[in-house]
């Protein structure tokens, strides 16, 4: 990609260049959108993704009007084979990338209800999406040595702590033994409770409860793959950061903030200096959290 006529350049003394590709996902709108905006206007190279051709070629043609260097390619999270075509795409065309923010999620529910009819959709997009897009780009990451990383847009609904049920919170805490297929037996437990009827009394969060379990395990997940790829020595940083509540789509136009003040904050995460750049950690708002926060 050539974007050597765009207008906006990295300030002084940054980290990154106008050669630092950031993957934004679900860029089409809300806090995605305005993330890769926000990315773009720090310098950097974007590939706005969105599962709808029309709609994401629709969100990215202003920004590239701008003057901003921004390309557009489709990616459904969901769909193995869009994943897959993606990860070649970006392998052959742009040749790599250095951040990758998994921020593309559903929800079905108003502010006050808590159905969990879309559970599988939800699961499926908002953590088995995530995952499947890591593992696929993880090998394009260049791991330059300003160190490549990961944001994943996550939620505090899935902290431990509204999880209720000790064995759950006991499994999810103890980083030693805790695996993917830990993770993913918890997923599955889930859905089956949901198929049954009985997941209303097993000590899951009790808002927004399918959204909440798949926040849960992306956590997890991030936490392990942080452990994971600092063991292998791989200088990419894995970090969640929930927004909190922001007045987008999702939430039907409720919330305390809007998706630009999101995207400050997001952006100023994505691109912290190397060496404040932690990993496996969860930024609620601006501030590292623990995960248990018992
Ligand atoms: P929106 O509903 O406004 O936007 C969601 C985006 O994800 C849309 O672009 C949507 O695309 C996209 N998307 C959904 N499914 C897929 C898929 N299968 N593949 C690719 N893209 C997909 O949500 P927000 O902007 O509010 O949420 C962004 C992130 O922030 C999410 O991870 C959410 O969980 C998190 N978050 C949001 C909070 C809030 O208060 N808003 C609070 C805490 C976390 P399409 O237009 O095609 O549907």
């Amino acid at each position: 990609m050539d974007y050597s006529s765009t207008k906006e350049s990295p300030p002084a003394g940054a980290w990154w260049s106008r050669e630092t590709v950031a993957v934004v996902t679900g860029a089409n709108r809300g806090i995605g959108h305005a993330l890769a905006a926000r990315l773009a206007e720090h310098g950097l190279t974007v590939v706005l993704t969105a599962r709808d051709g029309a709609r994401g070629e629709a969100a990215a043609a202003p920004l590239r009007a701008r003057g901003l260097a921004v390309a557009f390619r489709r990616l459904d999270v969901s769909d193995a084979a869009s994943v897959a075509e993606f990860a070649a795409w970006l392998r052959d065309t742009v040749g790599g990338l250095d951040i990758l923010v998994n921020n593309a999620a559903v929800s079905f529910n108003e502010i006050d209800t808590n159905s969990v009819e879309h559970a599988e959709t939800v699961l499926r997009t908002n953590f088995h999406g995530a995952k499947m897009l890591t593992e696929a780009l993880l090998p394009l990451f260049r791991q330059s040595p300003a160190t490549s990383r990961i944001l994943n847009i996550s939620s505090q609904l899935g902290l431990l702590n509204k999880v209720s049920d000790p064995s759950l919170k006991a499994l999810l805490l103890d980083e030693e033994t805790l695996t993917e297929a830990a993770i993913e037996a918890m997923v599955s437990r889930f859905l089956a409770q949901v198929k049954d009827g009985t997941w209303g009394a097993q000590g899951w969060p009790k808002v927004w409860t399918d959204y909440s379990v798949s926040k849960l395990a992306l956590n997890a997940y991030s936490r392990l793959l942080a452990r994971r790829l600092q063991a292998h020595g791989a200088r990419v940083s894995v970090n969640c950061f929930c927004p909190g509540f922001t007045r987008t789509d999702m939430t039907r136009g409720w919330g305390k903030r809007t998706a630009e003040e999101v995207a400050d904050v997001g952006a100023r995460l994505a691109l912290l200096p190397p060496a404040e750049l932690p990993t496996g950690a969860f930024f609620k708002w601006c501030t590292p959290q623990l995960y248990s926060k018992l």
